[in-house]
């Protein structure tokens, strides 16, 4: 049975403000914690700026008819397992920027006093904040019943991801010399014990 897709627009809504009140205070707070060496290319900027974009289309989709030529009936079971992965995205994204704290940026840089952190949700991956941001998109083409606006975000996270976390991680490397190739060697990148 078919079930109103207003239900999903409701669970995309919910997601996206919790989404924005987990980033919100940090967002805020690094702008008084300086940088004290930028890797921002123009690249690294693009990606964000397609990654803003990726996350805003399911608005679109929820406010208005644009992406009605996309639309498929939403079914119970994708809907179930959409929430769940939204459920533990959004769990993983706060724990992981409580993790990180001051040294979160929203782009490739160091902070000043920047250390490298591997305790909490850092003890089992190297980038759960991406892991959260996978989940999260995974969620959303789950809950969305429309194939452009369901796949917008995990078309852009993905883009993004792969190409930023070689740059991310040789910046770490640089940054952290050895502590950081012992941390490399005992964790995975994005999901535990796999890769
Ligand atoms: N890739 C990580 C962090 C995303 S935020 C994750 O997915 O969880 C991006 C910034 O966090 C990078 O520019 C870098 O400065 C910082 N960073 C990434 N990993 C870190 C770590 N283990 N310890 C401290 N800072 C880290």
């Amino acid at each position: 049975m078919a079930m109103n897709p207003w239900i999903a627009k409701a669970v995309v809504l919910a997601a996206t403000v919790v989404m924005l009140a987990i980033r919100g205070p940090h967002g805020q707070r690094s702008r008084s914690v300086k940088v004290a060496k930028s890797h921002r290319t123009a690249l690294q900027t693009g990606l964000l700026v397609f990654a803003w974009v990726g996350f805003f289309v399911p608005l679109v989709w929820v406010a208005s008819p644009a992406f009605r030529f996309a639309e498929y009936p939403l079914r119970a079971v994708p809907l179930a397992a959409g929430v769940m992965c939204y459920l533990i995205g959004l769990w993983l994204f706060y724990r992981s920027h409580a993790d990180l704290g001051t040294n979160w940026s929203i782009t490739l840089e160091i902070r000043e006093g920047h250390r490298l952190i591997t305790h909490g949700v850092y003890r089992v991956v190297r980038h759960p904040m991406y892991s959260a941001l996978a989940l999260y998109s995974v969620g959303q083409a789950l809950v969305i019943p429309n194939w452009a606006a369901g796949l917008s975000n995990l078309v852009a996270f993905a883009v993004l991801f792969a190409l930023r976390v070689g740059a991310e991680e040789k910046m770490m490397a640089h940054q952290f010399g050895n502590e950081y190739a012992t941390y490399t060697a005992r964790t995975k990148r994005l999901i535990p014990r796999v890769w």
